[in-house]
């Protein structure tokens, strides 16, 4: 049974590389059958917050990539740390370690004095024949991991393929503080073989995690996971994206008007791919998915390609359900949409003529309230004598029976025929008149649309 998890720390907002290590996560999850796992990892009690913890399950909602257990709190299973560092204590593969802040710092100054990588030297671990200093008074000791002299830790990871480590690397690190806390490296050993994780797939900035996190399993006698890093995301100029310059929290997304699921298309496609296609559902990509298929380098983060994908994908949505997420905007600029035509059937009008969900709301606005039209507009569009002309076509409207596209469409040829004018000297006023604006899909469809009582009233109004 194939386990994964996403366990981010509590420490901010949501960020869309999390976004996309968790649709890697749960995507190889459902490919497989499997478990996907949500773990908080809040043990850093000091930069955890419970309005972070909100951010991360808002946003897991938001783009809708559903747990399956969890999610589950790092601080609220302190007593299992306590208990597994027992057991470690025991079987000798950890040790208290009594060394003061001070003591340490002199022996980090000592040794970069003799240029030598500054380390722990290791001088509470217990040896058979070695006397170990006397314990001072006063002192909490902290608990280090009693990481193996010689050997290598190797892994095959998913993504990036062998990666070996020699241990002589490696610190024997502290895995409780003095006050008993564990540490970060050591809640992530005991949750992932708690929670029987199958593989760990994560961003490759955890890569020097993993061979302290192996050794410790392997002194459990746990099994070892899979390991796969994911690449970076960078930004377009190829740097780490950063809150400062770039959108990095899914909320971003969400107020520019990005679709959930153009999102994670799109998040799906940085470091992935299944040939040319480009424009899919997450059904389609769990089906496609393979780690292996992950390319092991960084990606940039491409805009234009995003907006594009969503243009597809709001092109592809229910209308009623984008009616739905772009009414707040609609009622924040004032207009209620029950005074005119069914909003689902206006988005249906004008969602291929746009990239966003802003855009469609901004779009819709002309079809319950007509725009102040632009001086330009006016002078280009209605020029002397145009009012009289238009006075005219609104009579042939007001007359019309069948209030439809098509019946309005077949009024345009036979006016202008009879007007000698070409059709955009009757369209583009039309456009100016009723609805303020030029930039609007096929007049016809969108006078139909506004009703006729309306549009009559807006022609004489004007
Ligand atoms: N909590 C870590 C983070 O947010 C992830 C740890 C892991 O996936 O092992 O970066």
């Amino acid at each position: 049974m194939i386990r994964t998890r996403f366990a981010p720390s509590p420490t901010g907002f949501l960020h869309i590389g999390g976004v996309r290590t968790a649709l890697f996560s749960w995507a190889y999850a459902r490919k497989n059958n499997g478990t996907f796992v949500l773990r908080i990892e809040d043990t850093d009690l000091e930069r955890s917050t419970p309005e972070s913890v909100k951010a991360i399950l808002d946003g897991m909602n938001w783009v809708g990539l559903a747990h399956d257990e969890g999610p589950f709190y790092q601080t609220r299973r302190f007593d299992r740390y306590k208990e597994v560092i027992a057991t470690l204590l025991d079987s000798g593969h950890a040790y208290y370690c009594y060394s003061s802040k001070e003591e340490l710092d002199a022996m980090r100054a000592e040794q970069e004095a003799r240029g030598e990588k500054p380390r722990y030297d290791r001088r509470w671990r217990p040896e058979p024949g070695k006397t170990l200093p006397a314990v001072p008074e006063g002192v909490t000791p902290v608990v280090r991991f009693r990481t193996p002299l010689d050997g290598t830790v190797a892994w095959d990871d998913a993504v990036k393929g062998r990666i070996e480590i020699r241990n002589e690397e490696l610190d024997d690190l502290i895995i409780a503080r003095g006050d008993g806390s564990p540490t970060y490296n050591f809640c992530v050993v005991v949750d992932d073989w708690d929670m029987r994780i199958t593989h760990v797939i994560r961003g490759d900035d955890h890569v020097n995690n993993t061979p302290r996190q192996i050794n410790i399993l392997k002194a459990l006698g746990a099994p070892l996971p899979v390991y796969g890093h994911l690449p970076m995301i960078l930004n377009a100029d190829g740097q780490k994206m950063s809150k400062r310059r770039d959108a990095v929290s899914v909320v971003d997304y969400a107020d520019q008007g990005i679709l959930p699921e153009a999102l994670l298309n799109y998040l799906a496609r940085l470091g992935w791919g299944h040939g040319d296609d480009e424009f899919f559902d997450m059904t389609q990509f769990v089906e496609w998915f393979e780690l292996s298929d992950v390319s092991p380098s960084p990606s940039r983060f491409n805009r234009e390609k995003l907006l594009w994908l969503n243009a597809l994908h709001i092109k592809a949505a229910d209308p009623a359900r984008l009616a739905g997420l772009i009414s707040p905007r609609l009622a924040a600029a004032g207009i209620d949409p029950s005074s005119g035509p069914a909003l689902s059937d206006v988005v249906t009008l004008l969602r291929d003529r746009v990239q966003d969900l802003n855009a469609l709301a901004d779009e819709a606005d002309y079809f319950y309230r007509k725009r102040q039209p632009s001086a330009e507009d006016v002078a280009k569009h209605l020029p002397d004598g145009a009012k009289e002309r238009m006075e005219r076509f609104a009579a042939q409207l007001a007359a019309l029976d069948d209030w439809s596209a098509e019946a309005i469409h077949g009024l345009f040829k036979p006016f202008c025929a009879e007007e000698g004018v070409k059709m955009g000297q009757l369209g583009m006023p039309l456009r100016v008149l009723v609805c303020g604006t030029t930039q609007t899909p096929s007049v016809d469809a969108v006078l139909a649309l506004i009703g006729k009582d309306e549009v009559l009233r807006r022609l004489h109004a004007a």
